[in-house]
């Protein structure tokens, strides 16, 4: 089985293929990645004989019909997703999440190809103040990068309903574990505290988040990519709920810090308050059921940030040169 994976030479795609080679000796993997400054060929193993990489656009249309004429699946992680990026330009964040999704589903519509499994975030519920969106609740992304991803949710559903293409949604809460990009909160944190450096809260620190480990979230698409329906919205939830401020002090503790390192910053436009997905039908329809256990997943984060300087330093020197 040829599959066909966008975006994994970053966070979440590359946990993903890498659980993948090992679990399933059946799939070739094809992996499209542009290498934007969150993409590295690092976190992959590419010279696995069963992985192949290929450095490119999922806007280019004529590379993208010519990698999916190959593929019998898609899983699509690419995408601009860092919400702070998203407020200062919105530009790249419709391009790759909504032109590129789109892209991809015509290549796919043309040679037949599914399920194609199109990975979306409980960012496009919005914020809810108590209980839990369900995958009917309404749409209403606040971000640029929340909302970019829910258009590109709606022209994926629309190739199923229009075409019939086999696609499948999924929408999962914030992840935590290693090889993410250390400008997402947990591992921007814990690298500025690793170096003896202050960590940035915004505003009041109330904001909630439901934290989940990264490879609880790729079996979970895996689950909807060999198990799932056509058409169908699948939530990837039963992280750990916690404030932002919560997650500060968890984050000193394990870092040996204190209070002083903190710094609290203006906080982020249109911030949401709080995200919570209800994931009754992936455990019901799926078995979904996320088994990490959250105090073990985020110290054994901590640790690999503090063993993996080598992977983690050049990405900072890099973004801080101007
Ligand atoms: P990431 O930023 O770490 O990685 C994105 C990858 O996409 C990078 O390797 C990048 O090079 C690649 N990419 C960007 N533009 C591209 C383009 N035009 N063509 C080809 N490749 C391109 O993101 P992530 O955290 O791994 O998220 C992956 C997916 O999972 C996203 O769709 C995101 O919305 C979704 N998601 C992430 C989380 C999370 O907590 N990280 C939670 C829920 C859903």
């Amino acid at each position: 089985m040829n599959l066909l994976v966008t975006g994994a030479a970053g966070f979440v795609g590359s946990a993903y293929v890498r659980g993948l080679l090992v679990h399933d000796p059946e799939v070739r993997v094809t992996v499209l990645d542009q290498l934007t400054y969150a993409g590295n060929p690092a976190n992959l193993p590419t010279a696995h004989p069963r992985l192949e990489f290929v450095h490119g656009d999922i806007c280019d249309a004529v590379l993208v019909d010519k990698l999916t004429a190959g593929a019998d699946q898609v899983v699509h992680f690419a995408a601009e997703s860092h919400v702070d990026r998203s407020i200062e330009g919105a530009g790249a964040f419709v391009r790759t999440n909504v032109l590129g999704t789109q892209t991809l589903l015509d290549a796919a519509l043309r040679h037949g190809v599914g399920p194609f499994v199109h990975v979306s975030t409980d960012e496009v519920y919005g914020s809810i103040e108590t209980g839990a969106s369900t995958e009917d609740h309404p749409l209403r992304p606040s971000s640029p990068y929340a909302a970019s991803k829910a258009s590109s949710d709606l022209i994926a559903l629309s190739y199923h309903r229009t075409h019939g293409l086999d696609v499948r949604v999924t929408r999962c809460s914030n992840n935590y574990g290693p090889y993410q990009f250390p400008e997402k909160v947990i591992p921007l944190f814990v690298t500025n505290l690793l170096d003896g450096e202050q960590v940035p809260l915004y505003g009041d620190g109330r904001n909630v988040r439901e934290w989940l480990h990264v490879e609880d979230h790729c079996e979970g698409v895996d689950l909807v990519r060999t198990g799932g329906r056509p058409g169908e919205v699948y939530n990837l939830g039963g992280g750990t709920q916690l404030s932002n401020r919560e997650l500060t002090g968890l984050l000193l503790d394990a870092c040996e810090a204190d209070w002083g390192r903190v710094r609290h910053v203006e906080d982020r436009k249109g911030h949401d308050l709080r995200y919570r997905v209800d994931w009754t039908k992936a455990r019901t329809e799926l078995g979904y059921r996320p088994c990490r256990d959250f105090t073990a997943g985020l110290a054994g984060t901590v640790a690999w940030y503090r063993d993996h300087r080598d992977w983690w330093e050049p990405l900072k020197r890099r973004a801080r040169t101007p």
